[in-house]
């Protein structure tokens, strides 16, 4: 009403839609009730997603007195969306992603045959999500292989639009490798193809601007949530141009961008070859705290981190791009056909990708309860059979029964 007095009108669309905006600062800025896009997933999807749905809007009722409500808006991918319009990746979900900033997603199958070699990636790079972020840390009463889970408490920054995984590569014997060969040898002067006939040839493109936006959101985590230790995990020493070109940029961004920071200790930055790096994460994780490495190395290091505390099927993820503030959290494992509709699938990957997504949006006291309440859930040994048969003592919950355990624990 005021603004109408002042003659301004309110921006229609975000009105009428409860769009999540991004502010001048790239902070996300939320109305009360946002309208947040959702992919249910395939395989065991539809428990998982229901699921998470129900904690998270009990999460929030409870956070904030009902003063606060997510409109969840159903998009379709992968199985459900071929079913129903023909094509595995409409048009409209990626726009609906990109209109409402923020969304979710559950595990989607990869597509037989087309184009489309896989819906995550599709979906990554056309928003241009160039963070993959997967915090990895133990939940008391989970089973971990190693002695002490509880020191592993590091969020891994995995550059998710370059390197390796570009996707640019040719097979053996096909004319598109010949050719590349034949520039590599007749124009390059390159004689180090082993064996020239027989290779399928990839290509490893590693950017300044790739590397900078990624250590910069990385070395921004670090700072704003108390972190402080940031770690550039790299293959420099053999990878010159383009993982040392990582090492380079990172450090050079950093003296640029966070001199104040480092100075006054609210940063401090350091670098660690991935092979070190995986065996240190092991013999001495509390030694790291965020972590931002390339697309390859984040892959195993995230897989690598989760098995140490026992959460493969329970790490949450986000792809995120700071800079137009586009964001999808997702389960990080797979459809798992072989439990679906069983009511058996482990819910909380999803639940607490929800929890980062809470997080993002600043509404971090919804976030901490859910946290709280799996912890509480999990440390009793409640948990689904994938979980509870390897604690001693271990309940197994189907995954509605899970769900309404986590719920009730929720204040
Ligand atoms: P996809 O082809 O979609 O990757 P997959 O079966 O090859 O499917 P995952 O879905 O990651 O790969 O499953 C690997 C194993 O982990 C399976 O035995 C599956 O049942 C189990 N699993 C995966 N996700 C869960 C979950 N949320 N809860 C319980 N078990 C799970």
């Amino acid at each position: 009403m005021a603004a109408r007095r002042l003659g301004i009108e309110p921006h229609p669309t975000i009105a009428m839609n409860n769009l999540i905006t991004l502010l001048p600062n790239s902070r996300p800025s939320v109305p009360d009730n946002p309208a947040i896009p959702f992919v249910e997933g395939d395989g065991v999807g539809p428990e998982v997603t229901a699921a998470m749905r129900a904690v998270t809007d009990k999460a929030v009722q409870t956070a904030y007195s009902g003063r606060r409500r997510i409109e969840w808006k159903e998009v379709l991918a992968g199985g459900k969306a071929f079913e129903r319009t023909g094509e595995w990746l409409p048009e409209e979900t990626t726009e609906a992603f990109r209109t409402h900033l923020v969304g979710i997603k559950g595990p989607l199958m990869t597509p037989v045959g087309g184009g489309i070699r896989s819906l995550n990636v599709a979906l990554r790079q056309g928003l241009d999500l160039y963070v993959c972020q997967r915090p990895v840390r133990w939940f008391k009463g989970v089973v971990s292989p190693v002695k002490r889970p509880q020191d592993v408490d590091i969020i891994v920054f995995r550059e998710n639009t370059e390197d390796i995984y570009a996707g640019i590569e040719w097979e053996a014997g096909t004319p598109e490798a010949t050719k590349v060969l034949h520039f590599l040898q007749d124009e390059m002067g390159v004689k180090k193809v082993r064996f020239p006939s027989t290779s399928s040839i990839g290509i490893k493109p590693v950017s300044r601007e790739g590397t900078e936006r990624l250590v910069r959101a990385a070395a921004r985590y670090a700072v704003d949530t108390g972190r402080k230790r940031l770690t550039l995990v790299h293959k420099g020493n053999i990878m010159k141009f383009t993982e040392g070109g990582f090492k380079r940029w990172g450090y050079e961004l950093l003296e640029r961008e966070f001199a104040k920071e480092m100075k006054d200790g609210r940063l401090i930055a350091d670098d660690c070859i991935a092979d070190a790096f995986l065996q240190n994460a092991l013999l001495k994780p509390e030694a790291y705290s965020v972590v931002a490495t390339l697309n390859l190395n984040g892959d195993y290091i995230s897989d690598m981190l989760a098995a140490q505390v026992g959460g493969i099927g329970i790490s949450p993820g986000g792809n995120i791009n700071y800079t137009t503030g586009h964001a999808i959290f997702e389960a990080t494992h797979g459809t798992a056909p072989d439990i679906a509709g069983q009511d058996k699938a482990n819910p909380c990957s999803l639940i607490l990708s929800a929890c980062m997504m809470l997080e993002h949006i600043g509404w971090a006291e919804a976030a901490r309860s859910i946290e709280t309440a799996i912890t509480r859930c999990l440390s009793q040994g409640k948990a689904t059979a994938d979980l509870a048969r390897f604690m001693p003592g271990g309940t197994t919950l189907t995954t509605s029964d899970f769900t309404a355990e986590i719920i009730s624990h929720l204040n």
